[in-house]
């Protein structure tokens, strides 16, 4: 494993920080107008590098590198490497190395999952703002693929700082406009920005197209103005800062609103408070918090009574609570593409949800709604935080629920691909069945459901139609009894094992 290296620059102090040793990669594709590497554009060529070599070039100036500095992969595009790149990283995370890759966003998006979450800092270059602008300056229609990058660096698993920088032309971004319209970019990565930098353009570059008898695109325009460039630096980050504090407060708004949500629907019956408080004593889940610290868990969580139909959590809040379904079942699900509704998990007496959300602070993916009136317990993140975190059995847990979840998708996603109306009606059956299934006397498995046909559908990737039809058909068969529209009675469990199997 290879890669294309345009140079190295031992003791770089611009390429993230502290002091580092960057490594510009060969190999970019895009044609900025500006771009004062030309002779980096091209894949090919350069020298040939091994991600041991660059382990070994980075041993020989660790001492340099402080508490802050490390490692760049700059370019060209170092994504556009992504195998090359993912290699070096995982060798110099190994050894302990502080990482930082500077980036357009362009590259086989496959290694984007192994490359960032081994990046410390994210050099993000913003080109321009909108569609038209990016394509006149890099010569590539690129611009929703660079959002899409960037709006997916946390389903990534990055975890970094980003550093965005900006390259300013004199006459194209250099007005107040344009500072609103990258700070509104960079918005939906607000919590990761460090800094916004603007870099003035020069024309130090010119001269190697020349030499490499290529045209220059910007033959003519003058150098920006440093002091201009640094005043409009200057408001870019408080117009950032500002955005972000407006930013917090809603959030913060939305949080008082959760909670009073929860608070307005407190429990408020003593004896059925101490039932609850009793019960909590008894789960595994505070098995591992300190005697002495027990009572202030209970004196901090919530303990909710939900509707049916009422809502818990949607997509986009922040990870505020855990919550563990006391009784009753709650359906977490998302919308499709074309505004389906796809239930993904039912949660019931017993499971917790939100566990992953609190540890790795991202927000809900999905929605949780109540499917009957349930008893909710929400722990507050703060608790979370001070009695959890770092317990064993909240871990395991949270990772046994994260393994059933992916899973349960993996299974859904197999069913939606491969199965037909018979087999996904039969598949559904069958993983209720585990689930929530009672043994009756004459051998059947009887399931009490908390959801409606539509429901069902939606749990199934069937139709309502769908599923009425094929459970008529498996009644017929003797397979299953319909007792009224709440209740199934699995007659026949290895007739619907056939389907699947
Ligand atoms: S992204 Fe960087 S290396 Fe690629 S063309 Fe633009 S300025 Fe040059």
């Amino acid at each position: 494993m290879k890669g294309f290296l345009h140079s190295i620059e031992t003791m770089g102090l611009l390429d993230g920080p502290g002091t580092r040793t960057v490594f510009f990669l060969q190999g970019c594709p895009l044609r900025c107008a500006y771009c004062h590497n030309p002779d980096a554009i091209a894949r090919a060529g350069g020298e040939k590098i091994t991600p041991a070599r660059v382990l070994e070039i980075a041993a020989r100036y660790r001492s340099y590198y402080g508490e802050e500095g490390g490692i760049t992969f700059s370019g060209g595009e170092p994504l556009l490497q992504g195998e090359f790149v993912h290699k070096s990283l995982e060798l110099l995370k190994k050894e302990g190395y502080n990482t930082c890759v500077d980036t357009s966003g362009f590259g086989n998006p496959k290694y984007f999952p192994r490359i960032l979450p081994l990046v410390d800092t994210l050099i993000l270059d913003v080109k321009a703002f909108t569609s038209q602008s990016f394509e006149d300056l890099t010569t590539i229609a690129g611009f929703e693929r660079y959002l899409s990058f960037l709006t997916s660096l946390d389903n990534y698993g990055f975890r970094g700082q980003v550093w965005a920088r900006h390259v300013m032309v004199p006459g194209y971004t250099d007005n107040d406009q344009s500072m609103r319209e990258l700070v509104g970019i960079l918005k939906p990565i607000g919590q990761r920005i460090d800094r916004i930098e603007i870099l003035p353009y020069h024309t130090s570059g010119v001269q190697k197209y020349r030499q490499i008898g290529l045209p220059y695109r910007l033959e003519g325009v003058e150098p920006m103005d440093k002091d201009r460039a640094k005043e409009l630096e200057i408001g870019a980050n408080r117009m950032f800062a500002e955005s972000l504090h407006q930013e917090r407060k809603k959030a913060q708004e939305k949080n008082q609103d959760k909670l009073r949500i929860l608070k307005d629907r407190e429990v408020v019956s003593k004896a059925e408070q101490a039932e609850m408080f009793s019960a909590l004593r008894k789960l595994p889940l505070l098995s591992d918090v300190d005697v002495d610290d027990v009572d202030n868990v209970l004196a901090e969580v919530i303990l909710s009574n939900i509707k049916a139909g009422d809502y818990i959590f949607r997509t986009g809040d922040s990870p505020d609570f855990m919550y563990l379904i006391y009784h009753g079942q709650m359906k977490i699900f998302f919308n499709t593409i074309d505004g389906e509704e796809q239930i993904f998990y039912i949660y019931r007496d017993g499971d917790f949800v939100g566990g992953l959300n609190l540890l790795v602070n991202l927000p809900y993916r999905y929605v949780g709604q109540a499917l009957t009136d349930c008893k909710v317990v929400a722990i507050p993140k703060s608790t979370f935080d001070t009695y959890f975190y770092d317990s064993p059995v909240v871990l395991r847990s949270v990772l046994t629920k994260s393994f059933e979840r992916i899973h349960w998708a993996e299974d859904l996603i197999q069913r939606l691909a491969t199965s037909n109306a018979s087999m996904k009606t039969a598949g559904l059956l069958l993983k209720l069945a585990a689930r929530i299934g009672v043994r009756t006397e004459d051998g059947g498995i009887r399931l009490e459901l908390s959801m409606n046909r539509e429901e069902l559908g939606n749990y199934s990737g069937l139709r309502r139609e769908t599923i009425t039809r094929k459970l008529g058909q498996f009644k017929e068969l003797g397979y299953i009894e319909l007792v009224g529209n709440k209740v199934i009675i699995i007659k026949d469990l290895e007739a619907l094992e056939g389907y699947v199997l």
